[in-house]
């Protein structure tokens, strides 16, 4: 079987004809294979979800218990008609997964889904995976993005919050992956006072919590008490909730630039 016969680009996604699902569809489809619980690549309405169990318990959380009429959690090489499907740790954020598709004869097709190389605290690290053909994401691909050694912008925010002891310091994180792993970056660079959280990352950062990752004491933005670092969503930086902050030191952590 040759590769464009296995998995071809639709109007719908990624399809797969030998196994007939899509790999993260960008509109319902009766099966899907969910790479990660980021809304760019897990939407609501699908048929029937197969991810890893952490991506499956994401998208309960984000979009509700009935996201879709089906789940399948992802253990191991599992049989879709024509082909075997396995899923590998990406690195990117909690649950997520590269996809490897085999068909019983012919190239073997990884699809990579969101991934980081580099240690990531917040969640299995990348696995590499042999395969014939590599599809991979490419969004911070152009040589123009260089990021920063993580564990040396942890250890920035640090310096300034001791240089600037009176001001908060706001940090702007998405909900899943990049706050919690903000946050885990912090205390392994030391900081071991409360942190406090905007409520639209609560329920994220209490599931990680649940999944034994580690963030030390986390309180409610709307009480911060004496918590100086406090992460929000990007988007909480453009309303007035900024405003209850007097004289903040702002950032945000974002591969974006
Ligand atoms: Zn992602």
């Amino acid at each position: 079987m040759r590769a464009e016969d296995i998995l071809y680009p639709t109007d719908k996604g990624l399809y797969c004809a030998p196994g007939d699902f899509y790999i993260d569809p960008l509109r319902p489809v009766p099966r899907a294979l969910v790479t990660h619980g980021h809304a760019d690549h897990a939407r609501p309405g699908n048929g029937a979800v197969m991810a890893t169990r952490q991506t499956l318990e994401i998208m309960a959380i984000r979009y509700g218990e009935d996201f879709t009429a089906a789940r399948q959690i992802a253990e191991g090489p599992t049989r879709i008609g024509g082909v075997t499907v396995s899923f590998h740790p990406a690195g990117h954020v909690l649950g997520s997964a590269q996809i490897l598709i085999t068909p019983d004869n012919g190239p073997r097709i990884l699809v990579s889904g969101d991934y980081c190389r580099a240690p990531n605290p917040v969640c299995l690290p990348f696995e590499p995976v042999a395969c014939d053909i590599f599809i991979t994401e490419a969004t911070f691909g152009l040589p123009v993005f260089r990021h920063p050694d993580p564990i040396a912008e942890a250890a920035r925010l640090l310096a300034s919050m001791a240089e600037f002891p009176d001001r908060p310091h706001l940090v702007g994180a998405y909900a899943l992956g990049k706050a919690q792993r903000v946050i885990a970056l912090a205390r392994a660079a030391g900081h071991t006072a409360p942190i406090a959280i905007h409520g639209a990352l609560k329920r994220l950062c209490d599931y990680h919590v649940e999944q034994g990752i580690d963030l030390g004491p986390l309180v409610s933005a709307t009480d911060p008490g004496d918590a100086q670092l406090i992460l929000a969503p990007p988007s909480a930086f453009a309303s007035p909730w900024v405003q209850r902050f007097r004289d903040p030191v702002i950032a945000y952590a974002s591969g974006w630039m």
